[in-house]
């Protein structure tokens, strides 16, 4: 069984209380999570407080040089981050599971070290010089989820302490042992205090968002904590980078050709079992071309091996937990009662493990809540559609904006149709494809603020304007 301490001040502390973490498998204990107090949490401030009056004084070389050390050891021990990635959050090692997010954890770790954000000179004349600065904020406090604890960790924590801040991160306590590794790793290298870690249940995250000690709160996490987040974070009015919860569109046009896409929409809605922010959580088809899609998606579908994660065959896990896993049930039961297709899935085997079966469900429509919210889970809604505005209409008829796509031949006509989603990204052709140069984040309540490339640096800084 994987025991784990918190890290506080480049120092592993114990707790006298801890927790199970179990794999989503089998349902056995496999880790003990410690139980921060508020006490630990303050001195775990502390040490990232005392550590900021240095790491902020340091320069943009040498904090590229500590974040490119960092991804150098999380590389060196890769093999091990993923089987403890799988052990505790069930995506399989192989295929797009834990060692590609390890792999896209270094990866995103090296692009933002070579990031920097040199000063901007605004005016240099007769009336003077203006230069904008860019200044760390001070102790952020990251708060994780846990679809892909591991490489959000990286995409909150490296930006922040490349940006000259120092942090406290608290992991969910459904996955906190791989971060937990992760930091000890990353305090191989980095002066102690520049990244501490604090586990606990979600009281201790609570307790995070209205410390007078944090100066940033950056979250990725459900909607419905992101809005406690931000009363809490109101006292001392915090900065927030809130990456929330989405329910993405896909809208397959009349002229897209069925085969060539049923890879990428397959993918797109189920990659992670589903369990991922931006995948696609509804997908609209024409009329036309209806029958075909559905039959694609089925028999692709059919030749995906759903199984243990640590098992090399494996092409997707469970769900991750038991509550996700009824509320993806139960949002199919209730599609299925209201008249919903399967046409695949729907009925899951009894246990042992969260094991959910890929599922495709058609003939469903607005009105039923695997449409209208956030499954989170291996269950794709498929609505017809006959005219496209109304599809666009449906697609926007939601309080989530986190991404959306477009599917179809004609590449002018796609773009001109994903341009009316109302998301921060979209993607013709494809769902969810990320990358570390390209800012991502949401629009209404799907949150606000951005991650990666320059724009996502910026959030880690304020701006000091110099007139000289
Ligand atoms: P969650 O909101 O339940 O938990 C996220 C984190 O918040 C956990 O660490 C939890 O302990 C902590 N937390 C819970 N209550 C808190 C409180 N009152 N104050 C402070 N922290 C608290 O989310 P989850 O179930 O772990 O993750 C699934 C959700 O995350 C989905 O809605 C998904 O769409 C979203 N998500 C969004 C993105 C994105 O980039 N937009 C990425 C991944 C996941």
């Amino acid at each position: 069984m994987q025991r784990s301490s918190l890290v506080i001040g480049g120092r592993k502390v114990e707790t006298p209380s801890s927790l199970g973490v179990i794999n989503p498998s089998t349902g056995v204990v496999v880790g003990a999570m410690p139980l921060a107090t508020a006490r630990d949490l303050d001195s775990a401030i502390s040490a990232a407080t005392k550590a900021f009056a240095a790491w902020k004084q340091t320069s943009e070389t040498e904090r590229a040089d500590a974040c490119r050390a960092v991804a150098k050891t999380i590389e060196a021990h890769a093999e091990e981050l993923a089987r403890l990635l799988t052990l505790e959050q069930g995506k399989p090692l192989n295929g797009l599971g834990s060692r590609f997010e390890i792999g896209g954890a270094v990866a995103w770790t090296r692009f933002t070290s070579d990031l920097s954000l040199p000063v901007e000179v605004l005016q240099d004349g007769a009336e003077g010089r203006v230069e904008l600065h860019r200044k760390p904020i001070g102790v952020v406090g990251s708060i994780t989820p846990w679809n892909w604890p591991v490489m959000i960790a990286c995409w909150h924590i490296i930006p922040a302490i490349r940006a000259g801040n120092t942090v406290v991160i608290k992991p969910s306590p459904l996955t906190p042992l791989s971060t937990i590794r992760l930091v000890e790793l990353m305090n191989e290298t980095l002066p102690p205090g520049v990244v501490n870690v604090i586990t606990g249940e979600n009281e201790i995250g609570s307790l995070m968002s209205s410390h007078p000690g944090i100066a940033k709160v950056t979250f990725t996490g459900s909607t419905a904590t992101g809005r406690k987040i931000m009363q809490n974070a109101a006292g001392t009015l915090k900065r927030l980078t809130l990456e929330l919860g989405g329910n993405d569109a896909g809208i397959v046009l009349p002229d897209a050709d069925p085969q060539k896409i049923v890879e990428g929409l397959f993918w797109g809605a189920f990659i992670n079992g589903g369990q991922t922010c931006a995948a696609l959580k509804r997908l609209y088809v024409h009329d036309s071309l209806y029958d075909a899609v559905c039959d694609e998606l089925v028999k692709y579908a059919s030749q995906v091996v759903v199984g243990d994660g640590l098992s090399e065959k494996s092409t997707l896990g469970p769900v991750q937990n038991q509550r996700q896993f009824d509320i993806v049930s139960t949002f199919v039961n209730e599609a299925r009662d209201k008249g919903g297709r399967v046409l695949i899935g729907g009925n899951p085997a009894e246990g042992p493990g969260y094991f959910y079966p890929v599922t495709l469900v058609a003939d469903v429509d607005h009105g039923c809540r695997l449409v209208d919210e956030e499954q989170f889970g291996p269950a794709l809604p498929i609505v017809r559609y006959s005219d496209v505005d109304d599809a666009v209409a449906k697609a926007n008829a939601s309080s989530m904006g986190l991404g959306g796509s477009v599917w179809g031949t004609d590449l002018a006509e796609a773009k001109r149709v994903a341009g009316r989603i109302e998301a921060g990204s979209v993607w013709i052709n494809k769902h969810g494809a990320i990358q570390p140069n390209a800012p991502f984040g949401g629009v209404k309540q799907s949150g606000f603020g951005v991650e990666f490339g320059v724009e996502g640096l910026k959030e880690f800084t304020t701006v000091q304007t110099v007139f000289c």
